[in-house]
């Protein structure tokens, strides 16, 4: 069974004359979702998808009534402050209105000049995250990043013996996450230097950045029940971009024996588009696993997982400094990977995550882990290409870096592309480092 429909032919063009253009991450094959307003106004945040450089404004589309169907009520879901009550309505639902989205906003639709008094322009609108986040797990899916921190944090052990068994996760915060734009002072806490017999205390000297994609649950499961692995998708309203921002010398101390914990919580930064599965249906690809590897247990596997459960995605992270963005210069690229290196995916993340009775709700946010490749130029943080910090970077401009310092933008790029198909992007996520607080 095709999971192609009309929706994806790349031949539709649309009447948003900038969703046409080449190395356009919004087009009409791909029509993301997000919550925004006109920037510096006290309008109330709502729905909206990505159509170019524009947005569709969802409320100002439902008061038109000219979406009418199962559509309608699909749209009405929409209009909200966050986009929970539209999660929870189900992949038919939300398929339905992007159908309906995909004709309205195609080259000759007779609705064209009714929905285009319902663009606003993204250059002027601010956007928030896009969901209530109940809860936020992040995973651990890339074994070749697990592999090379493995070995920096444990050199004779660098790969636990259940990492091929499970997808390893810990529960993360979601107070602390924030949309593009995130601006957070550099966290204090404990570390303990080599060699010495009591903790430091203050701003961590090893800030770093990870490459991730969001994952977020769109209709949930009732708590004892559990998702399986050829239903867990239909679960799964979209992916984002994710950079989980990560003090090292905070988790070389605290992270034994139950995991991250301040390291981690006081930022997580997400893109604010959300691309859903079906945009992302002509870049499917196999799920492999080496063969000398275990084979997943029987709950984690499934032939349709084998012929299409993995998206080949490739995902990038840049750094602007401080320096850079007073002298006018551009950001630097810093590594690039792809999603589909991933040992586990997305629908045996979302299995996993319930097999013991556990209940995810709409809006709930899975991170991926950090999507390092299999070669160091495709490491997704710098604690790995800088091999812990023994090895600075240099940047064009001749700074150098082993760990983020204060005033660093990173920027976070992914986009699907290929030829036959629509190109379908995730547009970015930036965050930048401010100084400790006294
Ligand atoms: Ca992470």
């Amino acid at each position: 069974m095709s999971r192609l429909n009309e929706t994806h032919d790349p031949a539709l063009t649309s009447w948003v004359a900038s969703a046409n253009l080449a190395g356009q991450d919004f087009t009409i094959q791909n029509l993301p979702f997000g919550v925004f307003r006109r920037a510096g106004s006290n309008e109330a945040f709502r729905g909206g998808v990505a159509i170019g450089d524009e947005i569709v404004d969802l409320a100002a589309l439902a008061a038109t009534g000219v979406i009418g169907g199962e559509a309608a009520a699909v749209l009405a879901a929409g209009t909200g402050p966050t986009l929970n009550e539209l999660m929870a309505l189900g992949q038919p639902a939300w398929s339905a209105l992007r159908l309906a989205l995909s004709r309205a906003l195609r080259t000759g639709s007779p609705l064209a000049d009714v929905v285009h008094a319902c663009l606003v322009s993204q250059a002027a609108a601010e956007f928030a995250v896009p969901a209530r986040i109940g809860d936020y797990t992040d995973f651990y899916t890339s074994i070749h990043h697990a592999t090379s921190v493995g070995k920096l944090f444990r050199p004779d052990n660098p790969l636990l013996p259940n990492y091929k068994w499970v997808p390893i996760g810990y529960h993360g915060r979601a107070s602390s996450i924030g949309v593009s734009g995130q601006a957070f002072a550099r966290p204090l806490g404990q570390t303990m230097p080599p060699g010495a017999e009591r903790p430091n205390f203050g701003p961590s000297q090893r800030l770093d950045y990870e490459l991730e994609l969001g994952i977020f649950i769109g209709a949930g499961n009732a708590l004892g029940s559990r998702i399986a692995i050829d239903d867990a998708e239909s679960h799964v309203f979209g992916l984002c971009l994710l950079n989980d921002w990560s003090a090292r010398d905070l988790q070389a101390w605290e992270y034994q024996p139950l995991g991250p914990f301040l390291a981690k919580n006081f930022a997580t930064t997400i893109s604010p588009w959300i691309v859903t599965l079906e945009a992302l249906a002509p870049y499917r690809t196999e799920w492999t696993r080496p063969a000398e590897d275990p084979q997943p247990l029987p709950y984690l596997e499934s032939a349709t997982l084998r012929r299409e459960g993995a998206f080949d995605i490739q995902i990038e992270a840049w750094l602007q400094t401080a320096k850079m963005r007073e002298a006018g210069e551009a950001s630097t690229r810093l590594s690039h990977s792809s999603f589909r290196h991933s040992y586990w995916t997305v629908s045996q993340m979302v299995t996993h995550h319930t097999v013991n009775g556990c209940g995810l709700m709409p809006g709930d946010l899975l991170g991926s882990g950090t999507e390092s490749g299999p070669t160091p130029e495709e490491a997704g943080s710098l604690l790995e290409l800088t091999v812990g910090g023994k090895q600075s970077l240099t940047l064009p401009n001749g700074e150098t870096r082993r760990f983020l310092e204060d005033g660093d933008t990173v920027i976070l790029r992914g986009a699907c592309e290929k030829p036959g198909a629509a190109r379908v992007g995730f547009g970015e996520v930036a965050g930048r480092v401010l100084p400790a607080q006294p």
